[in-house]
């Protein structure tokens, strides 16, 4: 039996709109589809939990989409469903995402009710004119309503997420963006401050590549994330990600999970997971999903020893591989990760973790190797080169 902790992620496709910057799994208009969709997640949980009865999971993530459009009844159901089948730890994190059009007290309450204790809301901005080019539909307005009526149904961790270095932006609407969230009741436990990345195939992407957008300038866009750092210091949070900070101690666990390489079960359309040293992720269009599920699709499973029909591709990891995504994901934490503890295949990566800490990217401390301010600002850079360094 293995004590790693390990995590579960729930993903809820749904959404009022679609944002023009957003390239996740989510669609709107498909809300006809949320009591199929719960009896699919439903239906795979209990495909999955025989093959995982001896773990305990130390998190839930209800991600999305928007989880906060579904209703408390089946919030409540697919967590009861959690407890039944899986071992849940007594004080396990259970965090939902939410939106501020969709937050309303009375859903909040059920979900208090049904175990969710970490609300985490996408806020992006404060200003008008950036929610408006972002597609958002709530209003600074309604994002701060919507913070005082989560407290009030007794969340005492609560994540807001902010996007930075939007085209237009200047440092006085991000700077009023980050003081009034913090002005909130005191302000959140835990902040998200993402650079925005222009994916492509959104509509964001397409404005860019036309000359209707014009993308922030990247020396900017550093001068806003070191404000950031030292503001949100001096408000009394620690950095513990490239673009994560908590106060308390109240570090997102679960996504500590994702950072640290451990293991996580991964239910709904697009999820991806890591379970058993194998990759998957399930298919993802949500009609498809459903179809698999709950109506015998006839396309097999990606692999016969695979419990879900709904998956659509998946692959055991190699050591080379594991080790990559290792250092990828844990040189984002400050904490980086303990050099001493990785294995043989690292002295084919280490040419390059030496040229890095040459060069003042990276720092080793007591057997931890983790990259320096500079290296965070640069880490994307870093890890192509790391990447191109595996030998053919
Ligand atoms: S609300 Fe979130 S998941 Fe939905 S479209 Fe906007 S950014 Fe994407």
């Amino acid at each position: 039996m293995t004590h790693a902790p390990i995590g579960l992620y729930v993903h809820v496709p749904f959404c009022t709109v679609k944002c023009s910057y957003c390239d996740f799994n989510s669609y709107a208009g498909i809300d006809d589809l949320q009591d199929a969709w719960l009896d699919a997640a439903l239906a795979e949980l209990a495909l999955w939990a025989p093959r995982l009865a001896e773990r305990e999971f130390s998190t839930v993530f209800i991600g999305g989409g928007t989880p906060s459009l579904l209703s408390g009844d089946a919030i409540r159901r697919l967590l009861d469903a959690v407890r039944r089948q899986l071992r849940l730890a007594p004080d396990a994190e259970i965090t939902l995402e939410a939106n501020p059009e969709s937050v309303r007290p009375d859903r909040l309450a059920a979900y208090r009710d049904a175990g969710v204790n970490r609300i985490s809301m996408g806020v992006q901005s404060l200003d008008a004119a950036e929610l408006v080019f972002l597609d958002r539909i709530h209003g600074a307005d309604r994002a701060a309503q919507a913070f005082r009526e989560i407290r009030e149904a007794g969340f005492d961790n609560v994540n807001l997420d902010l996007i930075y270095g939007l085209p237009g932006q200047t440092l006085q609407t991000w700077q009023y963006t980050v003081e009034q969230v913090l002005s909130w009741d005191g302000g959140p436990d835990h902040l998200s401050c993402y650079a925005l990345t222009v994916e492509e195939g959104t509509p964001l992407a397409a404005r860019v590549s036309a000359g209707r957008v014009l993308e922030a300038d990247p020396d900017f866009v550093a001068e806003l994330a070191d404000w950031t750092a030292a503001r949100l210091a001096q408000a009394g949070f620690r950095r513990y990600e490239t673009s994560n900070y908590a106060r308390r101690g109240l570090q997102c666990r679960h996504n500590l999970i994702y950072w640290r390489n451990q293991e996580y079960l991964a239910l709904g359309p697009g999820a991806h997971g890591y379970v058993d040293g194998l990759r998957y992720h399930v298919v993802r269009r949500p009609r498809a999903y459903i179809d698999r599920l709950l109506h015998g699709d006839p396309n097999p499973p990606a692999a016969a020893a695979l419990p879900s029909p709904a998956i659509a591709d998946a692959e055991q990891v190699g050591e080379l591989e594991d080790l990559i995504d290792t250092l990828t994901s844990g040189l984002r934490l400050i904490e980086g990760v303990d050099e001493s503890g990785l294995p043989p295949a690292y002295d084919q990566l280490r040419p390059t973790i030496d040229w890095a800490v040459a060069n003042n990217l990276a720092q080793r401390q007591s057997a931890r190797l983790s990259l320096t301010r500079r290296g965070h600002e640069v880490a994307n850079e870093i890890f192509v080169r790391l990447l191109e360094s595996v030998p053919e």
